[in-house]
């Protein structure tokens, strides 16, 4: 088996549990692993580390898939790894409130580069590391086992795949083929997840727990959703008994999804809207438009920390425009979901948006990914989505 020395020193991030070794981490690869090949990861002290798997192309050369030297990176291995991931959501999940259900959420749930999400009876896997195409045939064959799924469905063609040197896939992978998207029940609403097509692997997933708050937060109010995709916020506030709906995207597609979702549930109320959020914040602003809430869930506009100084000026730009569309009393829900960006600088730019609108602030709520979303405690990078519930003050301050 390869093996993989770390430098000097390299080795204290594996004693907290975090599964990355960076390239520069590396000292050198004894023996001539191929992409994704598990390799034995040892200190400059000859100590054991980890077995992990083996991204020749990546800046993450290795992922660990286990810490402990007795471990046996094999069928079983997957096989229980898989089934932890599936056991954890069985015990927080309540199966009656969702049929959509984020099953493995990576190196949080000790598989690196594998996320799997299950709409009813279709299971979407999604492989974004060297280490989880080279295993994809026995995780396919595993889930099939253990979630008795109709169909499993690859999407593994995230934009990360680049970075990695890996190829996209997509297909169907075991089962009845995919008849169109997939319906799937979520707090009692009907929703369209096109596995083969949509973003992610069809519908976000993450932010369940924060349509179910809007929903809450919702009746008598008018509600501004921008970035609506499919109308995911748009659905929970009319279903929740909002006054009205503005939902903007850009794309014409998503909006016709999010139209045939409102038609679904026979919901009204809603103004679907196709527009760059950049220029119908300003142009309701020149309206004098206001609402009573308003939610901001953009693309990431900062994939890497690299990109997180010119992504800041994006957040902060939106964020502004909220604040100054809300009435007195009015709530914003405002997400980032840039794993480059940190919570602590998400709060700020929030925060220097407010001043610049010129009112007052409060954060009612942190808010985040649903907990089939978990987040490993050895891995802070797992906690991409980062929130705020705030609400104006009552009274906009002078000036
Ligand atoms: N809130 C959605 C997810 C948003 S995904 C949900 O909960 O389901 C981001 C969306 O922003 C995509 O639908 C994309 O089409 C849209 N988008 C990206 N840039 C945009 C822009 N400048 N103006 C309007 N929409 C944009």
């Amino acid at each position: 088996m390869a093996r993989l020395i770390l430098k000097p020193g390299r080795e204290k991030s594996l004693l907290r549990r975090h599964p990355w070794i960076f390239s520069g981490a590396v000292h050198r690869i004894d023996g001539d692993p191929g992409p994704g090949e598990t390799i034995e990861v040892r200190a400059s002290t000859g100590a054991f580390m980890a077995w992990a798997a083996y991204s020749p192309s990546s800046q993450i050369t290795a992922r660990v898939w286990d810490f402990s030297e007795s471990a046996r990176i094999d069928v079983d291995f997957f096989r229980g790894r898989l089934q932890r991931a599936v056991e954890m959501r069985a015990a927080v999940l309540n199966p009656s409130r969702t049929h959509a259900v984020r099953l493995v959420h990576g190196e949080s749930d000790g598989l690196p580069g594998i996320v799997v999400d299950r709409y009813a009876g279709v299971v979407v896997i999604q492989l974004s590391s060297a280490g989880g195409f080279r295993w994809r045939d026995t995780l396919v064959e595993l889930l099939a086992e253990i979630t008795k799924a109709q169909t499993i469905f690859e999407r593994s063609d995230a934009e990360v795949l680049q970075l990695e040197g890996l190829a996209v896939s997509v297909g169907l992978r075991h089962g009845a083929a995919l008849a169109g998207a997939v319906g799937v029940e979520e707090d009692e609403l009907q929703l369209l997840a096109d596995v083969e097509h949509g973003h992610k692997t069809g519908f976000y997933l993450d932010q369940r727990d924060n349509r179910s708050l809007l929903r809450t937060l919702a009746p008598g109010r008018a509600v501004l959703d921008c970035f609506c995709y499919t109308g995911g916020f748009t659905l929970s506030a009319l279903a929740g008994g909002a006054a009205s709906v503005l939902a903007i995207d850009s794309s014409a597609d998503s909006l016709a999804a999010a139209r045939a979702h409102l038609e679904l549930n026979r919901l009204s109320g809603a103004e679907l809207l196709e527009g760059d959020v950049f220029q119908v914040l300003r142009r309701l602003r020149d309206q004098a438009r206001s609402f009573d809430v308003v939610v901001l869930d953009p693309p990431k506009f900062a994939p890497t920390a690299a990109l997180a100084q010119r992504a800041a000026r994006g957040y902060k730009d939106i964020n502004l425009y909220a604040f100054k569309l809300l009435k007195p009393g009015g709530l914003l829900l405002t997400f980032s979901c840039s794993g480059g960006l940190s919570r602590e600088l998400f709060q700020k730019i929030v925060a220097d948006a407010a001043v610049d609108a010129g009112v007052d602030a409060q954060i009612l709520r942190w808010l985040g990914a649903a907990s089939d979303h978990p987040v490993a405690l050895g891995f802070p990078e797992g906690e991409y989505l980062k929130g705020l519930l705030c609400r104006v003050a009552p009274r906009a301050r002078r000036g």
